[in-house]
Parts: C-alpha cells; structure tokens; sequence
C-alpha cells in the first residue's frame, strides 16, 4: 500500500484533540480512569463500537450544562429558547450533514436500534401482513435483523435474507430473486459491521422500488465515515448513531422521507408530541416532533451537531481516505499470516474494519491477548450471530478504525496478534 501525498488527514493535530488516547492502561479495571496500575500505552481500535469523543464536543455539552441547560419548547425563558434553538439547529445540522430536505424528516432517537424499532413498529405493525415480505440480508445487525423477525411473526409477513457470498458480499442476483410486489421494506445494512463490505444501496434502492417496496439502510457504519447522500441512495428510512461519530451516546437519528414520516403513527406518545389534547383525543405535533416524546436528547443532539462540525471540518472525504489506508495495511499485514482468516472482502474494497481469526485461539483469549498490550478489540459475535453462524465460527475479533488511527498503531496490534499465535503455537 502505497502511502498518499498529501496524506488526507493531519492525524497528530486529530489525536490532539482526544486526551483519551493519552491514557495508559493495564491496571485495576474497577477504577474508571488512570489509575496507579495503568502503565501500557492504548491503542485504541473499537470504534465500530464507539467511537471517542474530542474536545469540540464535550466542550459542546459541558458548555450546553453550564450556560443554557433547560428543557425545550416548553419555556418563554431565555435559557428555554436559547436550548430550543440550539436543538432544533441540530436537527437542520443532521439533515443538510446527509442531505435531507430539512428537520422534518430527522428524528433523533437514542440510537440506530430505536430508530429500527421506531419504524418497525410505527410502519410495520400498522402495515404488514400475511400476504407481505421483508427482505433483510445475511450480514445484517441484530439491531435490523431481530426486530423485523420478531415484527414478521407479530404480523405474520415473511422476512428472508439475502445471501452473502463467499467473499463476503451480497448476492445481487439472489436479492432480484427474493424481492417481489410483495416486498413490502427491506433494510440493508450500507457497511457491514462484521464483514467490512460496502453495500450497493442505492442498486437495492431501485430494485426495492421498482417493486414499489421502501428501504430502510442502516447507515451506522457509514455515516461515521464517508460521505453519505440520503437522497442520492433513494433511502426512504435511514438510521445512525451519534457515539459512533465522536458524538455521544444516547443519540441516534431517523431519517425519513417525509410523506413517509407524515403518514406514520407515532410510536411513543406524551408530551412535546402532541399539539392539543382532551380528555377523548389527542392531535400530533408536526415533524419531526411527532416521533420526539417526553423531554428529548437535547444535549446529546447539540453535540452531535459539533461533533458533525468536527468531521466536516475534518472532511469526509479524508476521512474516508485515511481509515481506507490503514484498512488495507491492516488486512495487508494479518493476511501474511496464513493460520489468521479475515472474514469479508479483499482489503482495498472495504471499509475501515477487520474482523478475524486465529486458527485454535477462541476471539475472546485473542482480545485478551490483545488487550494486555494496551490493544482494544472487540470479541464476540458483534450483532451479528446468524452470519458468525454463517461464517462457522462462534466468534471473531474485530479490529475497527478511526480519524486518531495510525499505522504504528496497527503494527501494534500486529504485533500482539503474532504473540498470541506462538503463546497458542
Ligand atoms: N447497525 C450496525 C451496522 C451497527 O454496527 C450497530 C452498532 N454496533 C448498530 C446497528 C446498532 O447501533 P446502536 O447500538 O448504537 O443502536
């Protein structure tokens, strides 16, 4: 792999701006923060995960805590207003981050997994039935593929799964098969969490459509990395999550077209979803409010809003560049081990994730391995236990990078890898 000129990011001026990645670690786990024990650098490679929060951002929310913290839309107090504005302006943040046609079609959620079930359930249990399908595919998340299963037998629609073939990708031809007139939604996931592959969205947009079905695209591992178009995939429901994106948790987003959202019930009702209420019946607030009940993520959304900022500022494009650099270096490297399976497609075609194998050590002693040398993985089936089932293995390891990422570091987790190879040799 031949490295860029210019390179896309200044990663020393990123890692700057996350004092995290300064911690040491090794020691007494039941002491959150350094502590005395602590002595191993971090390298830090479980951002599918979560990502890691930068300066810009916790100053967002400490400043949102310390200069205007009050609850939204319901106050003519200036602190009201001012985190009124402040959460509403995150909201056209979101859509013009993604190219929605406005806040109305941006519901902030908890997380991706509420937004799937927001759908679910406010779509799909009020409009599928026995004559209807769902198609989902082979590598989706637990967060899309458990809630449609569990929707299909609630209503008794069929939900099939696209398969994904032997490197890793979607069987196109198989999903021509499966989607039908009957194909009421299907939900792809853009960029597998397990596999690395980057869908064909948009293709599976058209075909979804020409049958006159919707799609919803689970877009929690693109959005934090490259550049995302709603419009351009033709998404009719697309989700993320803020903890992802250097935001942070307890922040997700919906978005949805919005004759969509418009037609839609809401699937949580109480206050600041409502515009008038009697005894006998209520009337729903406009969007996106409608899909916002009760005291809404409003310091979680004016950080997403900086964390956007922060990305942007950055470029997505870079962004992409860069974690597609150490992809490849990564996969480049672990595959010169013969006894290391990678799961997914080749390392020039995928996204900043490697998740693997050693032959004869379990994932979860490998992370353990790993960890010991300061290196953070995920073990574990990663959501997604029907392809790790698949894929004939019980777990992987899963390295997954970011903006702050290196190559030093990933010779680091080289390095760990070939310890834990000759310790089980
Ligand atoms: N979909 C994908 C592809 C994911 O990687 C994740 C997070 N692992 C989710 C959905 C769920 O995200 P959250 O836990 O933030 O709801």
């Amino acid at each position: 792999m031949g490295i860029q000129e210019p390179y896309p990011l200044d990663v020393e001026a990123v890692r700057a701006d996350f004092p995290i990645l300064e911690r040491k670690v090794g020691g007494d786990v039941t002491v959150p923060g350094e502590g005395e024990g602590d002595t191993t650098p971090l390298v830090y490679l479980d951002n599918a995960a979560t990502s890691h929060t930068p300066e810009q951002v916790v100053g967002a929310i400490a400043d949102y805590y310390r200069s205007y913290n009050s609850n939204v839309h319901r106050g003519i107090h200036q602190l009201s207003q001012e985190a009124s504005t402040a959460y509403e302006h995150a909201h056209d943040r979101v859509a013009e981050f993604v190219g929605a046609e406005g806040r109305e079609e941006v519901v902030f959620t908890k997380n991706t997994t509420e937004a799937e079930n927001l759908v679910a359930y406010a779509w799909g249990l009020n409009e599928l039935g026995p004559e209807d399908n769902v198609v989902l595919t082979e590598m989706e998340h637990h967060a899309s593929l458990v809630t449609w299963q569990q929707i299909g037998k609630k209503t008794g629609a069929d939900v099939r799964f696209v398969r994904v073939d032997d490197d890793g990708r979607l069987d196109m031809d198989h999903a021509r098969e499966l989607v039908d007139d009957d194909t009421a939604m299907a939900n792809v996931v853009h960029v597998s969490n397990t596999l690395g592959t980057v869908n064909p969205v948009a293709e599976f947009a058209d075909l979804v459509h020409d049958h006159d079905g919707l799609i919803f695209v689970d877009g929690a591992q693109s959005v934090p990395h490259m550049p995302v178009d709603v419009q351009a995939i033709d998404a009719d429901f697309f989700a993320f999550s803020g903890h992802k994106m250097c935001g942070p948790t307890g922040i997700g987003v919906l978005y949805g077209k919005q004759h969509l959202l418009e037609e839609m019930q809401p699937y949580l009702y109480g206050g600041e979803m409502i515009r008038k209420v009697t005894f006998e019946d209520s009337e729903w607030e406009d969007l996106p409010w409608k899909f916002e009940a009760g005291t809404p993520v409003i310091a979680q959304g004016i950080a997403l809003h900086a964390a956007i900022d922060y990305l942007e500022d950055l470029g997505m494009e870079n962004v992409h560049a860069h974690e597609q650099l150490l992809a490849e270096y990564a996969y480049d490297e672990l595959t010169a081990y013969d006894d290391v399976d990678i799961y997914g497609p080749p390392g020039d075609d995928r996204a900043g994730l490697v998740a693997f194998n050693v032959d004869g050590v379990h994932a979860h002693d490998l992370s353990s391995i790993l960890n010991d040398h300061g290196v953070a993985v995920r073990a574990g089936d990663h959501c997604t236990q029907p392809l790790h089932d698949k894929l004939g293995v019980p777990a992987s390891a899963r390295a997954s990078f970011y903006i702050y990422n290196t190559r030093e570091e990933i010779d680091e987790l080289v390095e760990a890898v070939d310890d834990a190879r000759q310790l089980f040799a």
